[in-house]
């Protein structure tokens, strides 16, 4: 007879996040984790060169310090986050830039003629931002708490997700820093799912700020698996789980796969009815990345941005959104989005003395075989000359390597499937707890299931809460440090 009470499979942020809390509620767990080594999208790697420390997946994490899980975990009491004095930059050409400082009163003075609408558009949330990380968080699914943040944030959306989402506007720098916030959704623009997503994030900007783990996203994961440890939990790594008749016996199962994974894994007990509808979640648009180790720190054309921790490489709104469109149709854009950050200006334990990484991805249609490394470096180039020189290493993952990386990352989704409206609130079903299947004992829990991506491990907390629940009768336990067994917290 098996002594275990529960089992997770994936040792990503939403697998350790349900473990650490059903740990801490007294069950025996076991987490089961393919990889060699523990984390999913938040590694930390020296990818490129000896002593160049790179984040393989996520490497900011405003979404970590807005989750109402991370803050009863007290991941700020854990590990060093550094908050950068600007939450993104958006190079423009002819050495332009948008700038959110994490300060919204200096992003308001940066902006010029703009400055007010800005404020207009941004301050109210920023106000209530904690209530706008819950409302577009895990209570996605309820009535919302503070319906007037819910509908200012409402209309907000609407506008941005609109062909009017120029309107308030009279020049080019405040709706580019939009669209670049937006576009992290890898979907095509104007759209209600991006405005959103955009909005939440350009929320949390001028609110707590996009911070950087000290070491790398991988400390974030560390801590979680710390604390699962100290609580008498498991972790065995290098095993895949293909079917739940190769798992010994436990209570639940906790899976933190995608929703295509989930049906194969658990195909002999799930219910046909509900595979069809597990058939009909769609995945989206997938990234190619590249990282890169330089001799220097990147040479801006505009100075500012090396206050930036992360920066939306692409030009203007029409450029981006272009550019998006043309993913979304299939193509690999001439003009290509980026999404690039960079740690070690902030935390130098990531490089060698005087050197940098500095990590980049940027969109294409899913499946894609593309090298981005040469696509990349020319648009780095445009708005930072002399970038190329300065390249000692590169390593290139295409959306294919993106998905034989990590089997969640579907054709190289790396969002657990598409953000559009319907899959943000149905997501893998629509369900007033989306995270329970139709099979006792059975959860789903990873970015497949709401809220979506991001290293906030609320799926995962959400999951292991409705199984505590519904199959011990157990409160959802207390997370915090102070309570922890863990040794130096
Ligand atoms: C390139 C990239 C950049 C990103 N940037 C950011 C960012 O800056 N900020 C941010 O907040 N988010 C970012 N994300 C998204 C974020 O990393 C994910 O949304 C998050 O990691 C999802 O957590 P998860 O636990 O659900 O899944 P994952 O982190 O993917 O973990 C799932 C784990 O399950 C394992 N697994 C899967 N199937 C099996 C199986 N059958 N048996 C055993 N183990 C299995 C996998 O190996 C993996 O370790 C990024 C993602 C990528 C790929």
């Amino acid at each position: 007879m098996s002594e275990l009470d529960a089992i997770v499979v994936g040792a990503g942020p939403n697998g350790l996040a349900a473990a650490v809390t059903l740990a801490r509620a007294g069950l025996k767990v076991r987490v089961y984790e393919r990889n060699t080594s523990i984390g999913g999208g938040a590694r930390t790697a020296q990818l490129t060169l000896p002593g160049f420390h790179h984040d393989v997946c996520s490497a900011v994490h405003p979404m970590a310090l807005a989750s109402s899980f991370f803050q009863a975990f007290g991941l700020e009491k854990r590990i060093e986050l550094v908050t950068p004095e600007i939450s993104y930059g958006h190079p423009l050409d002819n050495g332009r830039a948008g700038l959110a400082y994490h300060d919204l009163d200096r992003a308001v003075e940066s902006l010029g003629r703009d400055g007010r609408a800005w404020r207009g558009l941004m301050g109210p949330l920023v106000e209530h931002a904690q209530q706008v990380a819950d409302f577009t968080g895990d209570q996605l699914l309820q009535f919302p708490r503070n319906p007037i943040t819910a509908a200012r944030f409402g209309l907000r959306a609407l506008e941005q997700g609109s062909p009017l989402w120029n309107l308030r506007f009279r020049e080019d720098v405040a709706p580019a820093m939009l669209t670049g916030i937006a576009a992290h959704t890898i979907s095509p623009m104007p759209g209600l799912a991006p405005a959103g997503a955009g909005l939440a994030l350009g929320t949390y900007a001028h609110a707590k700020g996009w911070p950087i783990p000290v070491g790398g996203s991988q400390a974030i994961v560390d801590a979680l698996a710390a604390d699962l440890v100290a609580h008498g939990g498991e972790i065995v790594v290098g095993q895949e789980i293909a079917s739940l008749a190769e798992l010994p016996d436990a209570k639940i199962v906790l899976l933190t796969t995608s929703s295509q994974a989930l049906s194969a894994i658990a195909n002999d007990v799930l219910p046909t009815t509900y595979k069809r509808r597990l058939e009909g979640f769609r995945y989206g648009n997938a990234v190619a990345k590249v990282d890169f180790a330089l001799s220097g720190p990147v040479p801006w054309a505009n100075e500012e941005l090396h206050k930036a921790g992360t920066l939306h490489v692409g030009g203007s709104r029409a450029e981006v959104s272009r550019g998006e469109r043309e993913v979304d149709d299939g193509k690999h854009p001439t003009s290509p989005y980026v999404l690039v950050a960079q740690p070690s200006a902030f935390d130098p334990s990531r490089a060698p003395a005087g050197k940098h990484v500095l990590w980049a991805y940027t969109h294409v249609p899913r499946h894609s075989e593309l090298d981005a490394t040469e696509a990349i470096t020319a648009q780095l180039e445009r708005f930072a000359p002399g970038f190329r020189d300065l390249v000692l290493a590169s390593s290139s993952m295409s959306a294919v390597d993106m998905g034989n990386y990590n089997p969640n990352y579907i054709g190289g989704d790396i969002a657990g499937g598409a953000a559009t409206i319907k899959q943000l609130l149905a997501r893998p079903v629509l369900a007033r707890e989306p995270w329970r299947t139709p099979v006792t004992g059975l959860y789903l829990g990873s970015s497949s299931a709401v809220p979506g991506p991001g290293v906030h491990g609320l799926a995962g907390w959400r999951a292991a809460t409705s199984a505590l629940k519904h199959e011990f009768g157990l409160p959802s336990p207390d997370l915090s440090p102070e309570n922890s067994l863990s040794p130096g917290v």
